[in-house]
């Protein structure tokens, strides 16, 4: 069964695309457009985390954050918070506003899912799987191995993440900007050609003999795991 989410986001069409991408990875999803809302429906049942939107009307997300934090029962439940670009992003670095972590909108979808997994993993670990395959690749994030069939497949650290965050992306374009951040993070100094480069590690190390190539390159936008 999926981790529950709350996502608190007063713009409707963000939340309902939050809650489309969010439920199409198994995920339950909750929502809730002010800060009033979330607090009656964190009562009824308390979420594995909580996508909140820093604004709200009336009651703010950080307000709404700080009174998580001041209650026992939430004092421990994951935030992820969303905030504008701009000032706030600023403000948000520096002050100290009780969330696990922030994205700033507008966002890239897997930069938001990887965001949303890493905390479930760090608040509970037994949520997430620690097997990934696709055919017959297997990535085993606590072991930190990889078998593709019954061969082991040796990748260098920056490889091992490329491939578990692109099987967790499975079927899905990934521009080179999200592969950046997903798998180096936003604040690495690291140009787009350092992604190409490893990418032809990756494949070099996952392909054998006759075996598919399960990453393509897709002209222009990036790459996709899994199709082919
Ligand atoms: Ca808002």
């Amino acid at each position: 069964m999926g981790a529950k989410l709350l996502v608190v986001e007063d713009e409707q069409a963000l939340s309902e695309l939050l809650t489309y991408n969010l439920e199409a990875e198994g995920y339950e999803v909750r929502t809730a457009e002010s800060a009033e809302d979330a607090e009656l429906l964190v009562a009824e049942e308390i979420p594995d985390l909580v996508i909140l939107d820093w604004m709200l009307p009336v009651v703010s997300g950080i307000e709404l954050c700080r009174r998580f934090r001041s209650r026992a029962e939430t004092s421990a439940l994951p935030v992820l918070m969303l905030t504008a670009r701009g000032e706030e992003s600023d403000r948000i670095r520096g002050l100290s506003t009780g969330a696990d972590d922030y994205v700033v909108k507008p966002f890239s979808l897997p930069e938001l899912l990887a965001r949303v997994k890493a905390i479930l993993r760090r608040a509970a670990p037994e949520r997430v799987a620690d097997v990934l395959t696709f055919e017959d690749i297997e990535l085993d994030r606590a072991a930190h191995r990889v078998k593709r069939g019954e061969r082991g497949v040796r990748l260098g650290p920056t490889e091992f993440r490329l491939l578990e965050f692109m099987m967790e992306s499975a079927g899905r374009v990934l521009s080179r900007a999200q592969l950046l951040d997903g798998v180096w993070g936003r604040d690495a100094f690291v140009d787009e050609r350092t992604v190409d480069v490893h990418i032809g590690r990756l494949r070099k190390s996952l392909i054998r003999g006759r075996e598919t190539d399960l990453i393509r390159t897709v002209r222009g936008s990036g790459y996709i795991f899994g199709e082919h």
